[in-house]
């Protein structure tokens, strides 16, 4: 029996054309996708399609998005054999890194990808990013298990673990970095899976689970010189946020001023949730290093290790959105759920 894969097309560059009354770039009807990449016609994989309407240019999702994308992978589950979605790359991160958290229990592959030139130009990264993509998302091993149960961004290439992306150049077809994690495949002449690395469920007949509630009441404060208390306790301190992400300097430092650790103590004393993400791309948080981190951890701060701030997002919004006690959210974001922190 062939494999089947699901696209689901919400939007991006992938599938955009000029319009000829302004030159900006508008998405068009997902059919013209098909007929641009005739050679998804030649797989042996039943390949259907769900587009969104409208379709968006992915600056502008929305929680609401990603509900919709599980509740889509949770209503098709057992039809099809892996998931493709086309996304628009500013944003494809943060959505492939909530839907790791919100789909648990994942035993197929959802297999996001994108482009940064639209695929009817001649030169664009978008069919060979979509054929991969496919591909993928049908790939089987020997037992007939999915060869990349994880939700993963396939790019230039390269599949990446979701939660681990960055979106890292406006400009190159490399347009995704996975800086504390290698790639889960290569893809060359012959798609290379890294099998030691890709997760695998603790059940392959495990039931999926759909985590569609998310508390989005996170706030993040980039630590900068020159920041000031008023505008760090707006951030920090706002009665309608629940959690902070700290992005901090290297290994997760940050000001030893007085006034910066008050306001943290302060936020801490409200219950609030204070997670320290480093700014750097590459690398950990490690508070035990520099008196200016032992500091934060004094003052409440959990570490993210080396998570991104993708990641951290979609991880509060998901954690948050399952229980109320900040005690049980502030213990599970200290595990590694799927992939997003090294042990
Ligand atoms: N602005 C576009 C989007 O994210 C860029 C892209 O698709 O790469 O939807």
């Amino acid at each position: 029996m062939s494999a089947s894969v699901l696209i689901i097309y919400t939007g991006g560059t992938i599938g955009m054309k000029e319009d000829p009354m302004d030159g900006t770039l508008k998405p068009f009807d997902f059919s013209q996708i098909k007929a641009e990449v005739p050679e998804l016609n030649k797989f042996a994989v039943r390949i259907d399609s769900y587009t969104f309407d409208p379709l968006i240019d992915s600056s502008d999702v929305e929680p609401s998005l990603w509900i919709s994308l599980a509740e889509i992978i949770r209503d098709r589950y057992e039809e099809y054999d892996g998931f493709v979605i086309l996304h628009g790359t500013d944003t494809m991160a943060y959505s492939a890194s909530t839907l790791s958290f919100m789909l648990e229990g994942l035993t197929k592959p959802v297999i996001f990808t994108g482009s940064q030139l639209p695929i009817g130009v001649p030169r664009t990264d978008g069919k060979e990013n979509l054929i991969s993509a496919v591909e993928i998302a049908a790939a089987k091993d020997e037992k007939g298990h999915a060869r990349v149960p994880e939700v993963a961004i396939c790019f230039d290439s390269q599949l990446l673990r979701g939660n681990r992306c960055v979106k890292y150049s406006a400009e190159a077809f490399n347009a995704f970095a996975s800086p504390n994690c290698p790639p889960l495949a290569e893809a060359g002449i012959n798609i290379r899976y890294n099998t030691d690395l890709i997760r695998k469920p603790v059940y392959w007949d495990a039931q999926l689970r759909v985590q569609t509630r998310l508390d989005t009441r996170v706030s993040i404060l980039k630590v900068h010189p020159g920041m000031t208390p008023q505008v760090m306790r707006s951030v920090v301190c706002d009665p309608l946020t629940r959690a902070c992400i700290l992005e901090t300097y290297g290994s997760g430092n940050a000001l030893s001023r007085e006034w910066f650790l008050d306001i943290l103590r302060e936020a801490t004393a409200k219950g609030k949730i204070l997670l320290n993400v480093t700014q750097c791309k590459s690398g950990t948080v490690n508070m035990d290093l520099y008196a200016t981190g032992a500091s934060l951890k004094h003052a409440g701060v959990l570490s993210g290790v080396d998570i991104t701030t993708e990641a951290a997002l979609g991880k509060l919004f998901c954690l948050m959105g399952r229980n109320d006690n900040n005690d049980w959210v502030k213990t599970m974001l200290e595990k590694d759920l799927c992939g997003e922190i090294s042990k």
